[in-house]
């Protein structure tokens, strides 16, 4: 697709937006909240989205919550969202194991969070690994051996605070030796914010361990994959065309918006910086930018 010239967001061009889509979806990080705090004006702006009778959903990256710790969360900073508005990778890899008939005598090694055992246990899915490996360690003796579980029919990628060799290593096995084993990772990001003060490694690091070790490439559900918009639009019956993704990241959000036909409005509230936006290196251009998403309620307003 040829990238489209990114324009600052105007009175004009905000109501042009607004009267054009039925549906906002909004990236999480970097545009409701930066790690535990709300971006200032957010409530604002939903509710004035919402009054216009909009249809708003969250699509997130980050795997290490399940849909249900999600709605919590908005709730917790005083935001009233559903869990069925939320849409997060962890959630994402769940479901693409079931629209894979995914049998359920097979069971899923994860590499990541409570999230993404939550997810697939809600599906109906049995998973090892996770939270629950995350003391285990490899005894480097020259007879030993980590024996893994022959029925692993999937391994789950996703960020894992307490990652280590042991979990890597039984990947990598279930990988390489269990037959038609799939590799699904949750999201590549290289980084993320965990807490609100600083950038740090994201999934995208783990997912390449395990790329490394098995010479083989993931099914990624996250952004920018277009796997999470064909659920969504089936969900909710909107066409892309009438959809407009908001996000901070060029390569994850901006790109999502842009594979699938949304409109795409970058804002400047989180990683992506008008410079990095400007910058001749930069070939992703969202439709338009603004500054966070509180300027779309004084534009609409002006
Ligand atoms: N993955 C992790 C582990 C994160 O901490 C974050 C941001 O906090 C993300 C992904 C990106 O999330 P989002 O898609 O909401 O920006
Ligand atoms: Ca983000």
């Amino acid at each position: 697709k040829l990238a489209s010239f990114h324009a600052p967001l105007s009175s004009e061009t905000a109501r042009f937006l607004v009267d054009s889509v039925d549906a906002f979806l909004f990236d999480c990080d970097g545009v409701i909240w930066k790690g535990d705090k709300l971006i200032d004006g957010v409530p604002e702006a939903l509710q004035t989205l919402r009054s216009l009778g909009k249809k708003l959903v969250f699509v997130t990256n980050n795997s290490r919550r399940s849909r249900g710790k999600y709605a919590k969360k908005f709730l917790s900073l005083g935001l009233d969202v559903s869990e069925d508005e939320i849409f997060s990778s962890s959630f994402a890899a769940a479901m693409f194991l079931k629209l894979n008939n995914f049998p359920q005598d097979k069971k899923v090694y994860v590499i990541g969070e409570e999230g993404i055992v939550e997810e697939m246990e809600l599906a109906g899915f049995t998973c090892l690994g996770g939270p629950e490996d995350r003391d285990k360690s490899v005894q480097l003796k020259s007879n030993s051996m980590v024996e893994h579980d022959k029925s692993v029919g999937a391994v789950v990628v996703g960020l894992d605070l307490h990652v280590n060799y042991y979990k890597f290593h039984y990947a990598t096995l279930c990988i390489r030796e269990n037959p038609g084993c799939l590799f699904i990772a949750t999201n590549r990001d290289a980084l993320g914010h965990i807490t609100d003060t600083q950038e740090c490694p994201g999934a995208g690091c783990m997912v390449a361990a395990v790329c490394a070790t098995t010479e083989k490439e993931p099914v990624v559900v996250g952004k920018p994959s277009p796997f999470m918009m064909d659920f969504l639009v089936k969900r909710f019956q909107i066409n892309t065309s009438r959809m407009c993704m908001v996000g901070d990241r060029l390569d994850t959000d901006i790109l999502f918006g842009q594979n699938t036909g949304c409109k795409t409005l970058l804002v400047l509230s989180g990683v992506t910086s008008l410079s990095t936006l400007e910058d001749p290196s930069n070939n992703i251009h969202p439709d338009y930018y603004t500054s966070n998403l509180f300027s779309i309620v004084e534009l609409l307003n002006k």
